[in-house]
């Protein structure tokens, strides 16, 4: 293995400290409102793990569980409240939500100054246009390990395999507003092999084991693996041949303890920017 393996736990500790002394520092606690729908255990696992890390930094946090069959309004009255509670800096609604609940409306109607999941229009608006505000955990994560590592993106070809508005869309975004020359890939990109082999940085976000092989990368190639699927044994894996693409590659992220650990961690950076945003406007 010739790869440096880009160590996302590590990275992720180092952020959680810096943002609990940032919190330790603040007049108002940053207080983080998440709330779940239905009993999907996977969901509720990564609800756990929001409510650890806020622990873990010194946040507040409160977990709303709402029944499967909850109404749609019923669930709006509630980020309506939500919005409105001065001790809540962010709020997440943990997707996917049953089929009858419109996820659309739903992350609409949470403030666009609490939206820590970034997910709103007005927050991928800002995003789009390069301007400040709250950025989609994951993708923000991925632009932190490669600054953690020194890895510059500044004039490199960058190649996105995903356009998905959770990751693929947004990180695209982000590596272009770093100056990087940036393409992304989809599922009707003609020979994606040439394309990916071009990349100095390719992050790879289609959600499909072993998509990535070795002879789709560049021997040096920065390769960023979002994707966390099961493979025939049920073992977590991402979207890359790591075994292989680790003698190609310079930097690899690896599944598990790559880009996973940053996602919570940027969560509670998007909680304490917000408490820091609306504890100025409030003293304007
Ligand atoms: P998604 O919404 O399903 O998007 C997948 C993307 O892959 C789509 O844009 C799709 O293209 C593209 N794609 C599918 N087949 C392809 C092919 N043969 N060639 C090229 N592109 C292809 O998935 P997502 O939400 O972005 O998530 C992607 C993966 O990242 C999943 O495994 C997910 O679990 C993981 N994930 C991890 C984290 C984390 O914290 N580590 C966070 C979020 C997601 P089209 O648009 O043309 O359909």
């Amino acid at each position: 293995m010739s790869a440096e393996i880009v160590d996302g736990r590590a990275v992720s500790a180092a952020v959680r400290e810096r943002i609990k002394k940032a919190a330790e520092g603040m007049d108002v606690k940053p207080g983080l409102a998440v709330v779940i729908v239905g009993d999907d255990p996977a969901s509720h696992v990564y609800v756990r793990n929001k409510k650890r890390g806020c622990e873990e930094v010194g946040f507040r946090s409160w977990v709303y569980e709402l029944p499967e069959n909850i109404r749609e309004e019923e669930l709006l009255s509630l980020i309506d409240k939500l919005n409105a509670e001065s001790d809540v800096h962010g709020i997440l609604v943990q997707l996917p939500l049953p089929d009858h609940i419109n996820e659309e409306t739903v992350t609409e109607r949470i403030a666009p100054e609490k939206d820590v999941d970034a997910f709103s229009s007005y927050n991928a608006g800002r995003l789009f246009k390069g301007e400040p505000g709250l950025i989609p955990c994951t993708p923000h994560g991925i632009m932190v390990m490669l600054e953690h590592y020194g890895i510059s993106v500044r004039g490199k070809r960058c190649v996105v395999v995903g356009r998905s508005n959770i990751v693929g869309k947004p990180v695209a975004q982000l590596l272009l507003a770093a100056d990087g020359t940036v393409t992304v890939c989809h599922s009707k990109t003609k020979d994606l092999a040439s394309v990916t082999r071009d990349a100095d940085i390719l992050v790879c976000a289609v959600g499909k084991a072993n998509f990535i092989t070795a002879d789709m990368v560049k021997p040096g190639a920065v390769v960023i693996d979002v994707g966390m699927n099961r493979n025939e044994e049920g073992k977590l894996c991402g979207d890359v041949d790591f075994a292989h693409v680790a003698n190609t590659a310079s930097y690899i992220t690896p599944v598990p303890g790559g880009v996973g650990p940053m996602t919570i961690s940027m969560l509670l950076e998007n909680t304490l920017l917000a408490a820091g945003n609306i504890m100025k406007n409030e003293q304007r």
